[in-house]
């Protein structure tokens, strides 16, 4: 006998994550009858207020919400993303793009890299960027959707993201929600009421005396982790010994340097920088280790290394690098900072959130909630932050800096268990794996590797089916295909013009 449906779901918290799952759950289950979605938020709390890079992962969510792609980049004042440029991580003065598709072509069943690597055997000593359609288009300030209608254009295989504005997306996506049946509620919760057998969250009271009851309660309440951490008491899983940022100052400033389709990370003496063009303005931010520098130095170092002129107070954040336990207990399920975090160097937490509504959707409960979903969604979401935890530790280990005690810290630190079994593999025959469909694919664990300096001990065997004077003319072929592609398309101005957006001319140096 199947249970009994839910009838009542409440989300605790209106920031990005907040608004993710109302947009969604309502867009899905919104015909579902008898289901009613309310999201309480408290304007006084606010939100974290950063959160503008994201991966291509989100073109999913946005399809699955039925968004219009012109009008969602207007509203959001979005640019496109092509990549993450990786500046001074290797060493000072030297940079690579983490291209978002692929690079070249698999041939003869092998992939591509490996010819890429004979041809460096063979003294051609060229970077990946040249293959990727994506890096190259970027650096070009190009942007064009991919063409499926063209199968063997590289234009294909383009890879993309977006940049946008956080508070407009979570006011877009707000606008949807609510236009789909989610109820609003403005107010500070200052009470959580538990059943006093089984610890299930019943109900929330507002400051204002409001009591509101639910069976599913989602909580985006952010750091506080109000329900799930707060409230049930699951421990934090502490990862700082890898990721020993813990801080972050964040301020957006005027248009200006560079429009290119990218997010740019830059190395500094303890930790990075992130600049994020948006259409109206660029976001940035110097996320650091506070065991390593002070918060002024920090600032002033951001202040110091802006494009435009600052338009806003710096905004300070504190966070740590970990997740919860657990991130679905009893009847409570946190999506976002309140479930853990990440740092953003991989643009990879918004993701997180739409992975985390994407699983309960797929296992959404009855109200006799099933112990097997909330095994089975936790293991999931661990392993999604494990994954990313290597490869974020992978660009901290891998680099050449000795320039501060922060980077010596990096660079010498012992790998998590799954980089380490990586780093063996490059090191020795070339091969990069991606281990059970893990979020970021050979292309992203390559680009880093390779771009962090890894030299690869071998390549595949089966390269030499293929004559060498032949490899080294498809390489070059394959670069002239990418480099005359990129040559027809259009600027990412262009292209705005074109879809109804604009970069704000006046503010931009031409590229
Ligand atoms: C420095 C930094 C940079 C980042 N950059 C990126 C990036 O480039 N890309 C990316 O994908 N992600 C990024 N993130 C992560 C991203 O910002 C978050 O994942 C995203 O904004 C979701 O936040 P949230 O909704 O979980 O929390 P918040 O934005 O903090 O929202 C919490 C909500 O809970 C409400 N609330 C809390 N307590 C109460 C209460 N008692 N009563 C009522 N309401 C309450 C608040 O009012 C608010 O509405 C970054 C994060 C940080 C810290």
């Amino acid at each position: 006998m199947a249970g009994e449906p839910i009838s009542k779901v409440v989300i605790v918290g209106g920031g990005t994550a907040g608004w993710m799952a109302a947009a969604a759950l309502s867009r899905v289950f919104g015909a579902m009858p008898a289901l009613s979605v309310e999201l309480i938020e408290s304007e006084a709390i606010g939100t974290v207020g950063v959160g503008e890079a994201t991966i291509p992962q989100i073109l999913v969510f946005n399809r699955m919400l039925g968004l219009d792609e012109d009008e969602f980049v207007r509203e959001t004042h979005a640019t496109y993303k092509l990549g993450i440029e990786f500046v001074d991580w290797l060493r000072k003065g030297h940079s690579y793009i983490h291209p978002f598709g692929f690079y070249g072509l698999d041939m003869l069943g092998v992939e591509f890299h490996h010819f890429w690597l004979r041809a460096k055997e063979l003294g051609e000593d060229l970077p990946l960027d040249p293959y990727s359609i994506s890096a190259m288009a970027a650096q070009f300030s190009k942007f064009d959707r991919p063409r499926n209608d063209l199968p063997n254009s590289p234009l294909a295989k383009l890879g993309y993201a977006f940049q946008f504005d956080a508070a407009r997306y979570a006011r877009f996506l707000r606008r949807r929600a609510e236009a789909q049946g989610v109820v609003r509620t403005e107010g500070r919760i200052v009470r959580v009421e538990q059943d006093p057998d089984s610890g299930f969250v019943t109900a929330v009271q507002l400051d204002d005396g409001q009591r509101i009851a639910g069976e599913l309660f989602i909580d985006c309440s952010g750091f506080r982790s109000l329900l799930l951490g707060e409230t049930l008491g699951v421990a934090f899983n502490d990862w700082s010994k890898w990721l020993p940022c813990d801080r972050a100052v964040a301020i957006p400033c005027e248009l200006g340097g560079k429009d290119q389709p990218l997010t740019r990370s830059t190395a500094r003496p303890a930790g990075w920088q992130w600049r994020i063009p948006l259409q109206h303005r660029i976001g940035n931010g110097h996320v650091y280790s506070s065991a390593h520098m002070e918060e002024q130095e920090a600032i002033d170092l951001l202040l110091a290394n802006l494009d435009g002129k600052p338009l806003a107070e710096p905004n300070r954040l504190r966070f740590r690098a970990g997740h919860r336990e657990k991130s679905w207990d009893k009847n409570v399920v946190a999506l976002g900072l309140a479930g853990g975090f990440l740092e953003p160097l991989e643009s990879t937490s918004i993701h997180l959130v739409q992975q985390g509504i994407a699983r309960l959707m797929t296992l959404f409960p009855t109200r006799d909630f099933g112990e097997a979903e909330r095994a089975r969604y936790n293991r999931l979401c661990a392993q999604d932050y494990l994954d990313i935890r290597d490869f974020l530790v992978l660009h901290y280990r891998a680099t050449e800096r000795d320039d501060s005690d922060f980077w010596n810290y990096c660079r010498t630190l012992d790998p998590p268990d799954g980089l380490l079994e990586k780093l063996e593999m490059y090191r020795s025959s070339g091969r990069v794996f991606r281990e059970h469909n893990e979020l970021f694919t050979e292309t992203s664990w390559l680009s880093v590797m390779a771009g962090q300096g890894l030299v690869a001990g071998g390549y595949h065997p089966a390269v030499h089916l293929m004559d060498d004077a032949e490899v080294l003319r498809r390489l070059a072929h394959i670069r002239e295909v990418i480099g005359n592609t990129v040559a027809q398309m259009p600027s990412q101005r262009e292209f705005f013009q074109r879809h109804g957006s604009a970069m704000r001319e006046e503010a931009l140096v031409a590229s």
